[in-house]
């Protein structure tokens, strides 16, 4: 039933130029492996992400590729835990009940979890699978957590939803406003670019609740309330307009909806965007000016700005301060978002979404999906499917009674962790596709072991839209297979044969369906690789708009966005902020670099709060404490530090153990269901040294 899982492996003793699997920069890697095993990774000194540099994560957080914990067998649920199957047994197990399910409740009672540390050749099989072997659109990606609000403000405004440069114009920009994102922490290697530009003239803007270390290579730090995004880009957008810093030709030649955008500035004079930020309303009027009379600059942010109530908002309102300057569209003026995941964009850009097929084209599109149904010959649904908080809401309803969730830790890394763990509970049969036993997989019923990213070929897009090649340098453990193998057979299990022999194949079929793709092919991409759109002759985009944007008309787009609220705020009864993030020695789960020597630079996590917040709250250095919201509890050490501003506090979630996202509740960013995991209202109060009757701080102001 199924091939031999070795007939892809590439695995040979000499060096493996591939691309790094952790974040989304995207850095080029020499692996070296011996005997089987990773022996060393060395940066590419061509890389052009990296250009020579990799960060620890990439470098060294290898090691997890042997370890003891990896799965190497298919697993079936037996009683209480689990017992071993062959991939035989294993597939039989979830034809049987895939079509149970679908026999009683239709083919939407099922759905599918693309992963976006995995290639965009698997999650083109992936959504395949779904879309065509299940007969859904039930499919989704971790981008609804992310970026999905990048994704949709840069399409609305511009056209399409990447990247308008590359990393390039770090350095080619004369100022930049870094907002949202703490680039040394979660992009180290872009971090370092932006540090070394800072060192080197360009004059850098910090803007972040947190004092995050590029704010000491900045010309100014804004240091602004949680939620505030809006109103900080209003308020340089109103001065741009007031002292005339506009480029009235570019607003006039290249973009519609000015006037009404213009007429909204006036309501959010420096002054006033004070009031809502806590950012000196002179700060707002320097920041502006930096920017607005660059004669190149960039905006670079992160889930700082998106993972929030109105993240889509912000990031179109930024493409209206870009536009209303002319800093578009050439070297040096770019819009950078800093993307999570190694392949986040990729996996949209392939179509792992509810909504649009790959190139972000509708579902309900009769000619595309005409295309669709004959390239691959079957009749393909033209309804929207769920998102992933709708999927869990509708598993919880009883609604949804299977998923296939690959390569995603969802009862860790989402939010409202009790919902989705009664979610997963619901369902009457849960697949997971995984390197490792995670908290996700504890509520599978057939567990199929996959493959790491130095276990397999494919490509990868980076946070540039860059599509580069990924190779194998050693073989998947045990038993387990390629994550495009498993896909390709369980689809033929599942009665659609793919007919899709290696990731380069699938690479053909997206080049053959997919506009943006048009050109690729493994051979092109080279070292470089190939920033998508790309053209039948080969030729890329590593600009885009130099001339005009990807609307019908050319034009990019102004929306007029007030600022508003975030879902949640201060209040009495929870009178902190809590901010969650990354650090720079663990990567978002930590399921692999944790079980690499990278534990033993950070061992656990912490909380961060202001020195005047513990003081008030009795709280000591390493105290733990117990940091309660509306949804949930946990406890955790504290570390103090006036790295985070009075009223906020900090931490990550790199450890399951500490149950952070028990704290996160479902207010979700309001066009794409992106959860506001940046802005939770908390109460932290010590666990033995304060007395009972700890005051709680007054709402912060
Ligand atoms: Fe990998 Fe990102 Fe580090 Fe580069 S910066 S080595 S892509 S984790």
């Amino acid at each position: 039933m199924v091939q031999g899982n070795k007939a892809m492996s590439k695995a040979t003793e000499s060096t493996v130029s591939t691309t790094c699997g952790y974040c989304g920069v995207g850095c080029r890697l020499e692996v070296h492996p011996e005997n089987g095993v990773i022996a060393s990774i060395s940066p590419a000194m061509d890389g052009p992400a990296n250009k020579g540099h990799t960060c620890l994560k990439g470098r060294f957080a290898h090691q997890f590729t042997r370890s003891d914990e990896r799965l190497t067998t298919p697993l079936i649920r037996e009683g209480d835990g689990f017992r071993e199957a062959t991939w035989d047994e294993a597939f039989e197990r979830i034809v049987s009940e895939f079509t149970r399910i679908k026999s009683d409740h239709g083919p939407d009672a099922i759905a599918g979890l693309a992963s976006s540390r995995a290639t965009n050749e698997d999650c083109w099989a992936m959504q395949r699978l779904m879309r065509a072997a299940v007969g859904t659109n039930n499919i989704d990606n971790c981008s609804r957590v992310c970026h999905s609000p990048t994704s949709f403000a840069l399409r609305r405004c511009f056209g399409y939803s990447g990247a308008s440069g590359t990393f390039n114009d770090i350095e080619a920009a004369d100022a930049a406003i870094l907002i949202g994102a703490n680039a040394t922490d979660g992009h180290p290697v872009v971090g370092a670019r932006i540090k070394q530009a800072a060192i080197n003239g360009m004059k850098l803007v910090t803007v972040d609740p947190r004092r995050i270390e590029l704010a000491d290579y900045a010309e100014l730090h804004c240091s602004m309330r949680p939620g505030t995004n809006a109103a900080v880009i209003l308020g340089l957008a109103n001065v741009v307009m007031t002292e005339g810093l506009t480029d009235e030709k570019f607003i006039a030649e290249r973009t519609e909806g000015y006037e009404e955008f213009a007429a909204l500035l006036a309501e959010y004079p420096p002054e006033e965007v004070e009031r809502i930020t806590g950012i000196p309303a002179d700060d707002i009027r320097t920041t502006a000016r930096i920017y607005a009379t660059a004669e190149n600059a960039c905006l670079i942010w992160g889930l700082g700005v998106t993972e929030q109530r109105y993240g889509s908002e912000v990031v179109q309102l930024m493409c209206g301060l870009a536009m209303m300057t002319g800093k578009v569209g050439r070297l040096g003026s770019a819009l950078l978002p800093l993307r999570g995941q190694n392949n986040v964009q990729g996996s949209s850009d392939m179509g792992a979404l509810p909504d649009t097929y790959s190139g972000y084209r509708p579902v309900s599109d009769e000619a595309v999906a005409t295309m669709f149904e004959e390239r691959w010959g079957v009749g393909l649904s033209r309804e929207k499917g769920l998102t992933i908080p709708k999927m869990f809401d509708a598993a919880v309803a009883g609604e949804l009674k299977s998923m296939f969730i690959f390569g995603e830790d969802v009862a860790q890394t989402d939010p409202n962790t009790t919902h989705v763990i009664h979610a997963l509970e619901s369902l009457e049969f849960l697949v997971c596709q995984d390197i490792f036993m995670t908290e996700t997989t504890k509520y599978a019923d057939v567990i199929l072991p996959a493959s790491a990213f130095l276990e397999k070929e494919g490509t990868f897009i980076n946070a540039e839209r860059r599509i580069q090649h990924v190779a194998a340098a050693i073989d998947p453990p045990g038993d387990a297979r390629t994550d495009f193998e498993i896909l390709t057979s369980l689809s033929a299990a599942l009665g659609h044969e793919m007919n899709l022999a290696t990731p380069e194949a699938a690479m053909e079929e997206i080049a053959a369906l997919t506009p943006e793709f048009t050109g690729v092919t493994y051979e092109r991409l080279g070292r470089e690789g190939l920033c998508w759109p790309v053209e039948a002759d080969g030729s890329d985009a590593p600009i885009l708009y130099e001339e005009k944007f990807h609307h019908p008309n050319g034009l990019g787009s102004f929306n007029a966005l007030p600022y508003r609220e975030p879902g949640e705020v201060a209040d009495e009864e929870f009178p902190l902020i809590l901010i969650t993030g990354r650090r720079l020695q663990h990567y978002n789960a930590g399921t692999m670099t944790r079980r690499t020597r990278n534990i033993e630079l950070m061992e656990s996590d912490w909380l961060e709060i202001h020195p005047e917040d513990a003081e008030r709250l009795w709280i000591n250095e390493g105290d733990l404490v117990a940091v309660r919201s509306h949804h949930g509890r946990i406890e955790i050490p504290v570390r103090i530090t006036d790295r985070i501003e009075k009223g906020n506090v900090f931490t990550a979630f790199h450890f399951p153990e500490l149950r952070t996202n028990l704290l996160v509740g479902d207010s979700v960013e309001v066009n794409t269901g992106c959860p506001e995991y940046k802005v939770v209202a908390v109460d932290v109060r010590a666990m033995s040294e304060a007395p009972s009757d700890t005051p709680a701080l007054v709402a912060a102001d």
